[in-house]
């Protein structure tokens, strides 16, 4: 048995990826160690290489879209096996006794803890979870597929799911990029009349063959006026990382529809009340979801024929994955792989 184990690690804000040697972490009570199987690159991971997440103590591993098996059990985990396929993703756990918590809505507990955030993550061999914040993955769906969904998928997933929208409406997914991807597909198999809107005609064909019934090209068609051909959308998911883009979008609404943001530009929106008045519109974020929520992501994957697009890096080469990762054109999300 190895007592040593390779990881990818930051030591400062700002600083560069190391690749390090460590000792085997050790489960404690409540918590289980997971052998690494894959780790996907999210956009998030920024927030521990630049030092943006208030509090962060380095060094720190990264990597909240974890797909392993459990290899060592802590004290008290009950419900869970040795060699059981297991996801990690942003939900790292949650304290049951906060007033969030007494109620049953863990993805909001004041003390909740971020994988590869509050503690060290899936970029490495080897990483220790709390029991709460695991995820079934069924036999069918391999590791590096299983990872994106922990962070990605279930974000869109979930955001979809309780959006209000019922099938037969129109749904939206604007930018067709590591979310949207997802987000078109997720679309489709709930049942939506599902939109694609992306710049330029490139995506189209994919756009087309992930399950989008419509796709509006933003540079060349007015985007307002083709969903409100169309009634206007139930749902707008906004993935692009465009403020400006964003804002303009909720005179693309239906009556009563919402605009979701499940990930942040980098600049405020600028929004034009008078028309969410006008329509009863609303505009909202959507926070992940819980460690269940991802199983239910992964289970309904596999059930409807959800796939992430993936390129594959090994950990040895976390920088050059990264670096795709973060230049936009990687298609979709970028997912390292280990070999142990
Ligand atoms: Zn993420
Ligand atoms: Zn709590």
């Amino acid at each position: 048995m190895n007592t040593r184990m390779k990881a990818a690690q930051i030591s400062k804000a700002g600083g560069d990826w190391e690749l390090v040697e460590r000792d085997l972490p050790q489960p404690k009570t409540g918590q289980v160690r997971v052998r690494v199987e894959a780790c996907g690159i999210c956009h998030s991971d920024v927030l521990v290489k630049e030092g943006l997440w208030p509090g962060l103590q380095y060094p720190r591993v990264p990597g909240h879209e974890v797909a392993g098996r459990i290899d060592e059990l802590g004290d008290g985990v009950t419900a869970w096996s040795k060699g059981q396929r297991v996801g990690v993703g942003w939900h790292g756990g949650h304290c049951f006794v906060c007033e969030q918590c007494r109620r049953g809505d863990f993805a909001m507990c004041v003390n909740r803890k971020v994988t590869g955030v509050d503690f060290d993550g899936g970029y490495a061999e080897y990483m220790i979870a709390p029991a709460n914040a695991l995820a079934a993955i069924p036999d069918e769906l391999p590791a590096e597929e299983a990872g994106p969904f922990m962070c990605a998928g279930v974000t869109v997933f979930n955001a979809l799911r309780n959006s209000g929208a019922r099938a037969g409406d129109v749904v939206a997914v604007h930018g067709i990029g590591g979310l949207g991807h997802l987000g078109v597909q997720y679309a489709r198999q709930m049942g939506f009349e599902t939109v694609a809107i992306n710049r330029g005609q490139d995506k189209q064909p994919l756009a087309q063959q992930l399950g989008a019934h419509h796709y509006i090209d933003a540079t060349a068609n007015d985007v307002v006026a083709e969903l409100q051909k169309l009634g206007g959308a139930r749902v707008i998911l906004a993935t692009a990382p465009s403020a400006p883009a964003i804002s303009a979008l909720v005179d693309g609404l239906s009556p009563g529809g919402t605009l979701l943001v499940p990930a942040a530009p980098a600049e405020p929106l600028s929004i034009n009340v008078f028309s969410l008045i006008l329509r009863r519109s609303s505009i909202a974020g959507w926070y992940s979801g819980t460690a269940k929520d991802s199983q239910d992501t992964l289970e309904f994957s596999v059930l409807s024929g959800v796939h992430p697009l993936i390129e594959k890096y090994p950990l040895d080469r976390v920088a050059e994955g990264y670096a795709q990762m973060h230049s936009g054109k990687a298609r979709f999300r970028v997912v390292l792989t280990f070999t142990n």
